[in-house]
């Protein structure tokens, strides 16, 4: 499909394949092998010299289809799925570095994504430098001789730190490194890090792309030749996503940006309301003018995003107060869907980290992150102010 036609027609029709039938809308494709028309076609097709399906770990048409449309939403030549989020950045690892080699990575990533770099890479020699993501100098002082890879997520989990994505692929590049960026938070309907210079996004599916909470999947964008390794790493070991989560996911591009706009739109709203609510000692949102890299948000993403957190004045008391008195937010650690959720960092997602390390990080025992859903403003405000009176 032509490149040039916008996002938003991309996202409802980039890398539909119809079948026989002609079908409307993309097909299921639930098969696990492909037969062939003779014995010289499935030599063709097994050594790759004939494009086609041939077993679904690592061809399906369904799969397909997602990461057409998911490449072409990033501006990406390539994508290739993975079966969760934490698949796409172990398949990404595996497939472009080896042992020996070394990692800088911003401190305040996804807990699983700095346990998986923390404690199980160095089992394979491979070691990881955390550093204060907002701190491009900090990069540069980490790198080594061995360093090959740079890894960041911007907006930061929960305090919604905006980091320069354009800054820190000069540093990666300076160093010989790759920049990959975990776009999970805004998407490439708010933030497209390969045209600011990063190599690779990560994404976990699981979260804004499906959108509605259904499935996992997970996927690495870039350019044709990193995709190749991270596919040859798919084939053999099988990271791979179901057909069915591809179809969930494929049908959910249809409708992210107006997701992303309408939930983007209700965090602002919830975050100015917050911001005068006496009880509320900070708000932390990038499309506040009082956040700390509000001018650099506002070039590097189309808007603030659906992510907010507070901190409550009177500490985890006062926070439990607000979570135990709301009835409709839903309580959970997960985000990135249609319902609003709320979460207290400090005794839930970062509660395995010592309070020392929390409390350097800026996760004080009053913080609270929410996600903000499709639910009228309104009534948001009225669960929180239940808690906050
Ligand atoms: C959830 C999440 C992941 C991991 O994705 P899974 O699909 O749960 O494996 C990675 N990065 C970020 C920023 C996430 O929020």
């Amino acid at each position: 499909m032509n490149k040039d036609y916008s996002f938003d027609t991309l996202a409802v029709r980039a890398g539909q394949q119809r079948s026989q039938f002609n079908e409307h809308s993309e097909a299921l494709y639930l098969t696990s092998s492909f037969v062939f028309d003779s014995a010289a076609q499935a030599a063709a097709r097994f050594s790759g010299e004939e494009p086609g399906n041939v077993y679904a770990r690592f061809t399906n048409p369904t799969v397909t289809m997602l990461q057409e449309r998911l490449a072409a939403l990033e501006g990406a030549q390539g994508c290739i799925a993975t079966a969760s989020g934490m698949a796409a950045i172990l398949a990404m690892i595996m497939a472009l570095l080896k042992g020996g080699d070394h990692i800088v990575a911003s401190r305040s990533i996804f807990g699983a994504t700095q346990q998986l770099f923390g404690n199980i890479l160095p089992k394979f020699g491979i070691e990881t430098s955390f550093v204060d993501g907002g701190d491009p100098a900090a990069f540069r002082a980490a790198f080594r001789p061995n360093t090959r890879l740079v890894f960041i997520e911007t907006p930061s989990n929960p305090l919604t730190e905006v980091l320069d994505i354009s800054v820190l692929a000069q540093v990666a590049h300076a160093g010989g490194a790759l920049l990959a960026v975990d776009n999970c938070f805004c998407t490439p309907a708010l933030q497209r890090p390969l045209e600011l210079g990063a190599d690779l996004v990560i994404h976990s599916a699981t979260k804004y792309l499906d959108g509605q909470g259904r499935v996992l999947g997970g996927a690495v964008c870039a350019n044709s030749a990193l995709t190749e390794e991270v596919f040859k790493f798919l084939r053999t070991a099988g990271p791979t996503l179901s057909p069915f989560n591809a179809w969930v996911i494929l049908k959910g591009l249809e409708t992210l940006k107006i997701r992303m706009q309408a939930q983007s739109a209700n965090a602002l709203e919830l975050a100015r309301w917050l911001e005068a609510q006496p009880r509320v000692a900070r708000v932390f949102y990038p499309g506040l003018a009082s956040h700390p890299q509000h001018a650099l948000a506002l070039r590097q993403q189309a808007s603030g995003g659906a992510i907010l957190s507070f901190e409550v004045a009177g500490g985890r008391e006062a926070a439990w107060r607000v979570v135990d008195n709301r009835k409709l937010l839903s309580i959970t650690a997960n985000l990135g869907v249609t319902k609003t959720t709320i979460t207290h960092p400090a005794s839930t997602t970062h509660g395995r980290i010592s309070a020392e390390a929390r409390a350097a990080s800026g996760i004080t025992e009053g913080l609270l992150r929410i996600a903000v859903g499709l639910e009228a403003p309104a009534d948001i405000q009225a669960d929180l102010a239940r808690g906050l009176a």
